[in-house]
């Protein structure tokens, strides 16, 4: 079912489902975005439908809101120990479809990877329903449809934002007394199905392949670009990697808590071991790694699908301006030369040709 609902009457419901629900959405936070000026979009709780963000997009994923930048875990002392504590209220999250479906890789990689599920997230997982924000046109950076993200059946809402009124379609059943005085309207989301920025992904059938692409020398142009800073990963919606850190408190050294913070695989020391090994010392490494990560070893591990949804942020966060779309069609195009037995230089090759010079 679906209706039609002024604004007035939607804070009214959203009043009646704040008794259940915390509610998040993107927020504007003026003059807080990076550049002076500039406003910052993220994920915060919202308190009216006014305080929605709709017609930009959010410059952070909804996943902070379940997997948060910094998140204690458990507390202890010598002889004790009491987990964290969460809400006790369910989540409505306002999201487009792309992050939707990136909630999906995010519950495979914490629930689904190596037969443990991650009980930190998980007790927040499940409190989760999404209200989908339709999106009729894309953004600049998005490449969704690429990605096969553009569209999902996964929300219990659906909202479009039109002039003075919302159009709502009700899947759940849970919310329909909620609508029941509106409007009745015909309203199914559009998704979009087209991008301005395409991608094509390189298909990746051999080990031998697989060793080509390691050692193609484009990595080593990300060398000198990339900074390591980790902003890529930080607003992407299927980055999920942490570090755990103990905190011990000051005024009792036997009493602290652990706590889990959002880390990147960009990051320089994010691969560093004991006694100073690193398995990624540079930046191309490191590109190289997250890209494979991105577009071909997800899937070669969980089969359906690959992890990047073609979100775009990535690369508007990205204070060099590196192009992730660019890198994944740049690696393509690597690997037909490689594929049509083309000369495509390879690191192997470039030391080759220096040591023969
Ligand atoms: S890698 Fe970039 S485009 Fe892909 S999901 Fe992450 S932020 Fe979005
Ligand atoms: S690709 Fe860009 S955002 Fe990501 S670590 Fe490098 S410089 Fe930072």
């Amino acid at each position: 079912m679906s209706y039609c609902v002024s604004t007035k009457r939607m804070n009214e419901i959203l009043k009646a489902l704040q008794k259940d629900y915390k509610i998040y959405a993107p927020v504007r936070f003026e003059k807080r975005g990076r550049y002076s000026d500039t406003d910052l979009i993220r994920y915060a709780e919202i308190n009216s439908i006014e305080d929605v963000v709709y017609d930009e997009k959010s410059h952070f994923s909804p996943k902070e809101v379940i997997y948060p930048i910094t998140q204690a875990l458990f507390y202890f002392t010598e002889d004790e120990y009491r987990e964290s504590k969460v809400d006790d209220k369910k989540i409505l999250i306002f999201a487009r479809s792309c992050d939707i479906n990136g909630f999906r890789r995010l519950d495979t990689i914490f629930l689904k990877n190596g037969g443990t599920e991650d009980i930190y997230y998980k007790r927040l997982r499940e409190k989760v329903k999404f209200i989908l924000m339709e999106c009729k046109e894309s953004w600049d950076s998005c490449f969704c449809v690429s990605m096969g993200s553009n569209k999902t059946d996964n929300y219990s809402l659906a909202v479009r934002f039109d002039g003075d009124n919302i159009l709502v379609e009700v899947k759940d059943h849970e919310f329909i007394n909620l609508f029941a005085n509106e409007r009745e309207v015909e309203f199914t989301p559009e998704f979009v199905t087209s991008n301005l920025t395409k991608v094509n992904i390189p298909e990746i059938d051999s080990q031998e392949l697989l060793e080509k692409i390691y050692n193609l020398d484009m990595w080593e142009s990300y060398n000198s670009r990339c900074i390591s800073c980790g902003a890529c990963s930080a607003v992407c919606i299927t980055c999920s990697c942490f570090n755990t850190l103990d905190i011990i408190y000051s005024e009792n050294g036997r009493v602290g808590e652990r706590r889990r913070v959002q880390t990147s695989c960009m990051h320089e020391d994010f691969t560093t071991m004991a006694g100073g090994w690193s398995f990624r010392k540079t930046a191309g490494e490191r590109m190289r790694f997250r890209t494979l990560h991105k577009i071909y070893d997800y899937k070669l591990r969980f089969k359906e699908e690959h992890m990047c949804v073609g979100c775009g942020r990535c690369e508007e966060r990205c204070p060099k301006l590196i192009s992730f779309s660019s890198t994944i069609n740049r690696l393509y195009d690597e690997v037909e030369k490689l594929k049509k037995g083309e000369v495509s230089r390879t690191r192997e090759q470039a030391s080759s040709t220096e040591e023969g010079k």
